[in-house]
This record gives C-alpha cells, structure tokens and sequence, in this order.
C-alpha cells in the first residue's frame, strides 16, 4: 500500500491554486516582497488568523525563531530554556544570539516540555523560555506563561509542528494577554514554519507572530539589515537579511487558505487510529484533544520503539524510532567550537543530562509520518500492523 508523502505531490496540497499564485507574482515582474503586495497580504491574514496584532513573514521557520529570540534580547551569555526534543532551529538562533541554550526535562507522556523542569532552571540569568509544540500536540504553555511573568521572561512558542494547534479552553485565571486559544498566540512570540515538510508548504519559510509592539518593530528590522524603510537609506541597528521573497508570499497564501481543511482531515484520520489503537497492550496513545497531528507519536513505556518501527517500515508504513538520533542535549555540536576556535559563550558549557528525553528517544518512541490525504485504508492497515506486533511481543 503506497503511503501518501510530503516529498511528493501526492502528500501535498499543491494545485491550481499555487500554480496561479507563482504565475501572478511572475508576470507582475515583481519577486521582491519590499516593493510587492503578496508577502505584506500573509502577513495581515496570518495575524487575523491568530487574532494577533502582528505578522512578520521570513525565509525559513528557523529565521522566525531567530527573530524572536531577537525579540527577547538576550545579553551574550544569558540563558533561554527549551526542550531537548526538536528540530536544532529552535536551539541555533540561541547560539546565533550568543546565548546558552539551558535543556529541561520533558514529560514523558507527549515529549513537550515539563513545567516544573523548567521551573527549577530558572536563574538570575534566565531571559526567555521556547516551548515547542511537538508533533502538533498542545504545550502546557498556560503554565510556562505564569511562569515567564513570575519571572520576568519571555515566551517563545515554536510552533513548526502545530499550524491550529488548539490549547484546553481558557482556565479561569487566564491572562488577558492570551489573545486567542491557538498555539502561538499564548506567549509573547510565536513561530511558524512553510518548510517542505509542514502542515503547509511553500519550500522554505517562516512567520513569527505577536501581540507586542516593540517585539515586532525589532523583529521587523532584524529581518531587513537593521533598515527603517521609512527613514531612507539608514541602519538603525543589527540585521540580516531574511526578507520572505514574492513567490514564497503568494505560494503561501494559496496554502493558508488549505490550511482548515488540511488539519480537519488529519485530525479525522487520527482519530480513527486512536479509536482502533484503544486497548491494545503496552501503548500510550497521544491524546486528542487540539493536537494537529504534524505527525502520529505513539510511546511505548516499556520500549520496544526500534523494534516496532523496523516492523512497520517493513510493512511500507513511514514510521520512526526516536524522532531525533540523540536528543538536543546529547547532539555533537556541544563538543565543537560555534565561532572559529572559539566556544564563547560556551566555554565550560555541559548541557543538562534530560532521562525523560533520552529515554523516549532511545526506546519509547515511536513517530508515523502523518497527512491529510490517508484513508480510512491506510489507517486499517497501521492499526492492523500495530495490533499484530503487540500481539506476537
Ligand atoms: C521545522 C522545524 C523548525 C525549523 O523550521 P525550518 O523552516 O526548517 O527552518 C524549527 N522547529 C521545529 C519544531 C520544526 O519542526
């Protein structure tokens, strides 16, 4: 049975739509999104989807999380906390902002940051959190939230993996600042990626979102070489260039207009699994409730994921042990220089062993790659293939 993939048009949503979108930018003769319409119109739908105040487009999801850790303004050597289970661009624009990257702990049940390990990090040094979404499954970003105000610090939601990511309902002491229940709209910046791989896709690129005036104006300029357009050919502070082009923009828009759709039918097939998958010994099934499905995570709290997925993959399913091969805070790169020889702000830098991560990604885990156009079929036959393994283990 051919899975359907988002390597291929088969497992996309490219159509008409886009083909359209990539011909209008092309004959306007404009490809530059300072001087066209297309990337400033996903700006202002992106924002009105998250109901937030801003949008700023970029080149790629890992440009985003550099904006917003831009947005936190961290001084060289200050700590930001994340998870040690993600993509490593949620932890390189750390490194970019010489500031140290500070790994806490994770629940075992979803693989997203657990609270009270990131609580008891937190140090006169500490200058902002990054909670990652993972797989699509809701952060406890409501808790980190309480704690970055306790704290004086700034919250990041990377949210690559969770386009609609739908948080529990408000609780009664909810922040006014939460300006929706979307993943991205709790904390004080929220990054989303168009990257090959996402829910959406126009190849590479990236939107932070925000409520926050200030964050965004230094967003803004850091993406665009530190240049006020408004002021003429003058730099007001530090930049790159990481300006979204035209054919991104309108490529995007066609996307995010599928967007609803392509989540419904993701969390309508997942669901059949879970249903299927109810009762079956030695799993730990996601839960529902608001997960985007990014992908299908399934833990096994007694190990066994390699084996499972070695099964699977025989059977022509696209699934995973780990997700990752080492988890973030166990990754090479912590015993190389980051600039020339140097591993300044690093020098002396151990990350935090994380036994709840390294156990998930050595044993437990189990990742499906997950898409909007499976069948009821394609579910049959992972639940069939599960079921069997658990059967004969
Ligand atoms: C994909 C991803 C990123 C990086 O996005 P790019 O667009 O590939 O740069 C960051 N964080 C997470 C959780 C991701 O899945």
């Amino acid at each position: 049975m051919k899975f359907p993939s988002m390597a291929e048009a088969d497992g996309r949503t490219l159509g008409d739509e886009e083909v359209a979108a990539a011909e209008r930018v092309i004959r306007s003769g404009m490809l530059n999104s300072v001087w066209g319409t297309e990337v400033r119109a996903l700006e202002r739908e992106t924002a009105a989807l998250y109901g937030l105040r801003h949008a700023i487009a970029c080149s790629s999801g890992t440009a985003a999380l550099h904006l917003s850790v831009v947005a936190a303004a961290p001084d060289p050597g200050d700590e930001i906390i994340t998870t040690p289970i993600t993509d490593f661009g949620t932890v390189a624009p750390i490194l970019a902002q010489n500031a140290v990257p500070v790994f806490a702990d994770v629940d075992p049940s979803d693989g997203n940051l657990d609270p009270d390990a990131v609580a008891a990090l937190i140090g006169p040094r500490t200058r902002a959190i990054m909670a990652v979404h993972l797989f699509g499954a809701p952060a406890r970003v409501d808790e980190l939230r309480a704690l970055a105000d306790a704290h004086g610090l700034v919250l990041i939601e990377d949210c690559a993996q969770a386009w609609l990511t739908e948080l529990p309902p408000a609780l009664p002491t909810a922040l006014p600042t939460a300006a929706g229940r979307l993943a991205g709209a709790v904390g004080h910046v929220g990054c989303l990626s168009l990257q090959q791989w996402k829910h959406i896709t126009c190849g590479d690129g990236g939107i932070v979102v925000t409520d926050d005036d200030e964050a965004a104006r230094r967003m803004r300029l850091f993406s665009d070489k530190g240049w006020d357009r408004a002021a003429g050919r003058s730099h007001a502070s530090f930049g790159l260039n990481y300006r979204m082009t035209e054919l991104q923009g309108a490529v995007a828009r066609a996307q995010l207009a599928k967007l609803p759709a392509v989540v419904a039918a993701r969390r309508r097939t997942a669901e059949r699994l879970l249903d299927a998958l109810k009762g079956v010994p030695g799993l730990r099934l996601p839960r529902r409730e608001g997960h985007a499905w990014w992908l299908f995570p399934v833990v096994l709290p007694d190990g066994g994921a390699p084996e499972l997925a070695a099964r699977l993959a025989e059977s022509g399913i696209p699934a995973r042990a780990g997700y990752l091969n080492e988890p973030l805070n166990r990754a090479p790169v912590w015993d190389v220089p980051i600039y020339g020889t140097s591993r300044y702000p690093l020098d002396g830098y151990r990350p935090n062993p994380c036994p709840e991560a390294e156990r998930l990604v050595a044993e437990a885990l189990l990742v499906i790659d997950w898409n909007e156009n499976y069948t009821d079929d394609h579910v049959a036959h992972i639940a069939q293939e599960i079921t069997k393994f658990r059967d004969l283990s």
